[in-house]
């Protein structure tokens, strides 16, 4: 890599022209996963364009739309914000697990989503909270939900160009829960299967809200719909948690490799998933097993 320009761009738009001038360049936040690419696939050296210059694209928020992370906003800065602890535990989770400490130093959420792994861990607690992604490119600003923005392995809707400006989280109802899990070999690996679920009980006579999402068991990053469907209208019992989690099982679409195959992917998902409906409906039980297994 040290053949190649490295831009430090002081604002948006000069990254945006600089981009559009050398459409090889690629943008780079924390470098964690290009560093480690560029290594493993010994490739010629590209032009890169840091973004950690740019002022508009740091730091933390609260608006009307909810938390606004800016797309270089280290993990260790979103792990400590006081609304990520409070009103976002399933994020809070997975940022916990990610990696290690030194690496949510540096890494970024807009580069874990851009990097599009289907194991990206912030991933299924952003898309069981709704989030959504706002992009920049030379044609002005959109935003698109983190659903559509994640389309296959490695694949995303930014067009050429473009970048990934910020996350935004929308603030959940009062009485909601979020919890997320996940199952790697080793310390610091991928995770072979990961689980988030959303539970909002905003009072006893409106049905709860569901929302289960999962990771490393598809092309993308996916929510769980008919999973989330076999608990409409159900007291969330243990049983009927436990039959979701089944539907869940059904629903993935794991691959089996060097690292895991497809069935214990799936029995993983089972697992996970019902650990993780029963932290979000606030058993404490698993509160227990969890703290205790960690
Ligand atoms: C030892 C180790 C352990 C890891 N463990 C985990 C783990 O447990 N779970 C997990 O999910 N990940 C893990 N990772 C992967 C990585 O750390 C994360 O994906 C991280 O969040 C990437 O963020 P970054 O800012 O470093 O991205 P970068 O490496 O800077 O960028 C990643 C990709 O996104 C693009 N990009 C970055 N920012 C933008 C933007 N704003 N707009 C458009 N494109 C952009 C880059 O061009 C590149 O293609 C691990 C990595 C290492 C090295």
């Amino acid at each position: 890599m040290t053949d190649a320009a490295y831009h430090r761009p002081a604002t948006l738009d000069a990254a945006l022209v600089l981009k559009a001038r050398e459409p090889t360049a690629r943008y780079v936040a924390g470098g964690t996963d290009l560093w480690v690419q560029a290594r493993k696939r010994k490739a010629a050296p590209v032009p890169l364009i840091s973004l950690q210059n740019i002022a508009e694209l740091r730091g933390i928020s609260v608006g009307d739309k909810g938390l606004r992370i800016g797309a270089t906003t280290p993990l260790s800065d979103l792990l400590r914000h006081e609304l990520v602890r409070a009103e976002l535990p399933a994020l809070a989770m997975a940022l916990g697990t990610l990696a290690s400490q030194q690496i949510r130093n540096v890494a970024t959420v807009a580069g874990n989503l851009c990097n599009a792994s289907p194991a990206a861990d912030t991933a299924p607690p952003l898309l069981v909270h709704d989030a959504s992604v706002e992009l920049r490119g030379a044609s002005g600003a959109r935003t698109v939900s983190l659903a559509s923005f994640l389309v296959g392995p490695g694949k995303t809707t930014l067009a050429p160009g473009e970048l990934l400006a910020a996350i935004v989280v929308p603030r959940p109802a009062k009485g909601t829960k979020s919890a997320f899990l996940r199952q790697g070999r080793v310390a610091m690996d991928l995770s072979l299967a990961s689980v988030a679920a959303l539970v909002c009980i905003e009072d006893d006579r409106q049905a709860p809200v569901v929302r289960l999402a999962a990771g490393a068991v598809g092309p993308v990053p996916m929510r769980l719909p008919k999973a989330e469907a076999a608990l409409a209208g159900r007291p969330l019992d243990a049983a009927a948690l436990v039959a979701a989690a089944e539907v869940a099982a059904d629903e993935v679409a794991p691959i089996t490799d060097l690292r895991a195959s497809a069935g214990y992917r799936r029995r993983l998902v089972r697992v996970l998933c019902e650990r993780a409906l029963r932290l979000a409906v606030g058993d404490k039980e698993i509160h227990h097993e969890v703290h205790h297994a960690g």
